[in-house]
């Protein structure tokens, strides 16, 4: 994984090539932006271009992706270089802890064995935990000269604020879903109609759309239309059993996104009825039916209304109780719109 292997994101990095190429490296950087869309990557591309044995300078500054070194990096196992990420990835809330935070100081400790930086990538940075972010935060406040610290995360609101400051904040912004197609049309076996379905539904992060299996795909986009508009939703004592179903599956989250994505689908041909929907492309002639009765001033307020239960999800608030209210005012808005239809 080179610079020239890495989809989008020209800006950071051309930014990073050239604060390489002048000598204006900073000592800490703060990447942020959504999940699986190339921050880490980027980082370890930063990496091997700093301790690379035979770096390229043309057409632009990058490691050859091939040596010792650079391979070390790929594989975390270089002595110049550590990487730090939350622990035991299975569990429900993984944490980066003190000790992870404090096998920095054994890295910093001596000058860089053969390149000009000893390099810490710390990934998913916000989930430190407070003892080690601020045992972070002593480190960052006075760096050693020849130390990079390159800090990633999708959710830099939960870092410390003292730790933001002390960096250098590079944004990465998710890829166009043209891009993330042409990417799956050229670099894998994924036909026009699945690459347009993932495009689609991974919203610009190339890491999901990689890792989407596009026959789940369409048997989830099934299953959460069928909640969505199914005619469950006119019966209280059902939307409770599937609300209280969905958050004892821990599928809460997945199940907003699917929501919302319908919605803005249906909202989408309420302003103008010939776009092709994005992601219910099997729902379209049902879509477009709703469309017909329904305004966008009906929609907003629902999509507002689970924009706001994702946020108090994270937080721990009744999501049960939010799932069902969300319901009663969508089934509202679809009993309206019948009632409204010319007879
Ligand atoms: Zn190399």
């Amino acid at each position: 994984m080179a610079f020239r292997d890495i989809v989008g994101h020209q800006r950071p990095i051309k930014w990073l090539q050239t604060a390489v190429t002048t000598n204006h490296l900073g000592h800490a950087y703060l990447f942020h932006g959504e999940p699986t869309i190339g921050k880490r990557l980027t980082a370890i591309a930063l990496a091997q271009y700093l301790h690379c044995e035979a770096p390229q300078d043309a057409p632009t500054p990058d490691a050859c992706g091939l040596c010792r070194s650079c391979h070390q990096i790929a594989q975390a196992t270089h002595p110049d270089f550590l990487l730090i990420q939350p622990e035991d990835e299975q569990k429900h809330n993984p944490k980066i802890t003190i000790g992870q935070i404090r096998d920095i100081e054994h890295l910093v400790i001596y000058r860089p064995l053969v390149g000009s930086h000893k390099v810490c990538l710390i990934d998913q940075a916000d989930s430190m935990t407070q003892e080690a972010a601020n045992a972070l935060l002593k480190t960052l406040e006075d760096p050693p000269d020849h130390c990079l610290f390159l800090l990633i995360s999708s959710r830099p609101q939960h870092l410390l604020t003292t730790i933001r400051s002390r960096c250098i904040t590079l944004r990465f912004s998710p890829l166009p879903a043209a891009g993330i197609y042409e990417f799956l049309r050229n670099r894998t076996d994924r036909d026009a109609t699945d690459a347009q379905l993932i495009a689609a539904f991974s919203e610009g992060r190339l890491g999901s759309a990689l890792s989407c299996d596009p026959t789940e795909l369409k048997v989830k986009l099934r299953q959460y239309w069928a909640l969505l508009f199914g005619e469950h939703t006119a019966s209280a004592s059902r939307v409770m059993d599937m609300s209280e179903g969905l958050v004892k599956s821990n599928q809460v989250q997945e199940a907003i996104h699917w929501f919302w994505s319908g919605l803005r689908d249906l909202l989408l041909l309420t302003l103008d009825n010939s776009l092709p929907p994005t992601l219910y492309k099997d729902q379209e002639a049902a879509l477009r039916q709703l469309a017909r009765q329904m305004t966008p001033f009906a929609i907003l307020p629902l999509l507002h209304e689970l924009n706001q239960l994702e946020r108090g999800q994270q937080r721990n608030l009744n999501v049960q109780i939010g799932l069902e209210q969300f319901f009663f005012h969508l089934h509202d808005q679809l009993e309206l719109s019948h009632s409204q239809e010319p007879v």
